[in-house]
């Protein structure tokens, strides 16, 4: 894979100061986040793109509280953001709001993503075995709830798995309950 990866910068945040690294994939820039001092097993969260809620909070979905969560637990800890550019698991924001208009009329998130002919869940981690290559870590304390994430990634060794619970609020109560119950979430 071809990927273009730019200089290590600072980047201050309100949780502490972080590194941030760009790579390039094709049009997709993912990020790395990761703190001065990585641990010899670093806590790693990758995270995958939601503009609606890292950026504008919004309460259909736990992201922006799991990204809040996860660099406030890094730069306490020590370790990574990976942030993939994979919008809406990776259908693009149109198609997003699309399914969320369909959620309006009383779709739940997996039966809004078939019936515009997307799987529940499009999204691809293999960047993520080229970055952690790229830092030379090759052990991870994983920071997901995703039984399927840790599949995807194989070829790292996972040595803990680490939750990340958002608390239920009335608006996405229905999509933890369809994480839990119909993608195996554990939450
Ligand atoms: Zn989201």
């Amino acid at each position: 894979m071809n990927i273009e990866i730019s200089e290590v910068a600072n980047l201050p945040t309100k949780y502490g100061t972080f590194k941030i690294q760009t790579f390039k994939e094709h049009h997709k820039e993912h990020l790395a986040i990761f703190t001065n001092e990585l641990p010899d097993t670093p806590i790693v969260r990758v995270h995958s793109e939601c503009l609606t809620g890292d950026v504008l909070s919004s309460l259909k979905c736990d992201c922006g509280q799991q990204l809040d969560m996860a660099l406030e637990m890094i730069a306490k800890q020590g370790g990574m953001i990976l942030y993939l550019r994979q919008e809406g698991r990776n259908i693009g924001l149109l198609n997003k709001v699309n399914a969320y208009a369909l959620q309006d009329k009383g779709f739940d998130t997996v039966a809004a993503n078939h019936q515009l002919g997307f799987p529940a869940d499009a999204r691809s981690y293999e960047i993520v075995h080229d970055i952690l290559k790229h830092f030379k870590i090759n052990k991870i304390k994983l920071l997901t709830n995703n039984p399927e994430k840790i599949k995807s990634l194989q070829a790292i060794e996972i040595v803990e798995r680490l939750p990340i619970i958002v608390e239920k609020n009335e608006h996405n109560k229905n999509y933890l309950e369809v994480k839990k119950e119909q993608m195996g979430h554990l939450l």
